[in-house]
């Protein structure tokens, strides 16, 4: 039987390990037939990566540091040659200094603050502006990863929070921008799930504790549940759908109290 995305082939960045929540959202766009390429932020990963890349038989694992423009026209040129064009792109890649997720957003460092928005809010238009002629005949879509500290104050989520804004108004304007050519844009907005990066927000636990609490289900999500958000937008189930967040978080998000 085939999946919903049997014939296209997507692009997923941000698989660190197999906690990384792109990891999920690749397995599932698998499951659905899509043929998934993979990339690694640095060397240290690579081995990592490419022996997950085996579980889902991918054709194509690159390097892609979203610091380096010559990384990102490598990654193009090499999905262009070996497939021509591209249905999905799931962005998954946020960093922010350590020192720089506790304490007081107000002791943001200018350096700190440069290097949050670039790699987790501009790689998104920086990768979109350069996969248009791979997505634009293809009714492409771009899915990224997001988190309520862009729209409410999460204690210790500080430069991540004003970044991830960033972000959410990236995926308004670029549906805008992109429309026209057929290459939808949304946000997931995931609720905390335990990964490398969760790590280094300090108190990441009693977030987790609190949501169990009082989020509408009772519970946390899990990526999983991420996945298959992801493959839905990336399908023609969502053909209608650009320019959202789709929360995925038990339904926290509603919460006044
Ligand atoms: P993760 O650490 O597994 O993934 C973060 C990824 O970003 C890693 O693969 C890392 O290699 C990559 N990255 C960092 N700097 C990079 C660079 N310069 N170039 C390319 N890639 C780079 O953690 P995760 O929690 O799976 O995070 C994935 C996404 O999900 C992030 O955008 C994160 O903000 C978002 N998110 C996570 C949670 C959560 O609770 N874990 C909740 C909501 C949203």
């Amino acid at each position: 039987m085939g999946g919903t995305l049997e014939g296209t082939t997507g692009l997923i960045l941000g698989v660190a390990n197999k906690r990384s929540v792109a990891w999920a959202c690749a397995k599932a766009l698998h499951r659905e037939g899509q043929k998934v390429i993979l990339t690694y932020a640095s060397d240290r990963l690579e081995a990592g990566v490419r022996k997950l890349a085996e579980e889902l038989e991918c054709e194509l694992v690159l390097p892609c540091d979203v610091t380096i423009p010559e990384q990102m026209d490598e990654l193009v040129e090499a999905i262009r040659e070996k497939y021509g064009f591209l249905d999905t792109m799931l962005h998954g890649v946020a960093y922010a200094k350590r020192e720089e997720l506790k304490g007081t957003y107000l002791d943001t460092s200018r350096e700190g603050y440069q290097l949050a928005h670039e790699i987790s809010a501009y790689s998104l238009p920086a990768l979109a502006r350069r996969l248009i002629p791979l997505m634009k005949d293809r009714k492409g879509s771009i899915v990224t990863l997001t988190y309520l500290g862009s729209e409410r104050v999460i204690p210790n989520y500080n430069i991540m929070g004003v970044a991830k804004a960033a972000l959410e108004a990236s995926v308004r304007y670029l549906a805008h921008d992109l429309g026209p050519m057929g290459i939808r844009v949304n946000a997931i907005s995931a609720g905390p799930i335990r990964t490398l990066s969760a790590s280094g927000i300090e108190g990441f636990s009693a977030i987790l504790d609190k949501i169990a609490d009082t989020a509408p289900l009772r519970r946390n999500i899990t990526s999983d549940e991420v996945g298959d958000t992801c493959a839905f937008l990336a399908g023609q189930m969502s053909r209608g759908i650009t320019g959202s967040t789709v929360y995925v978080d038990a339904g926290y998000h509603i919460m006044g109290l």
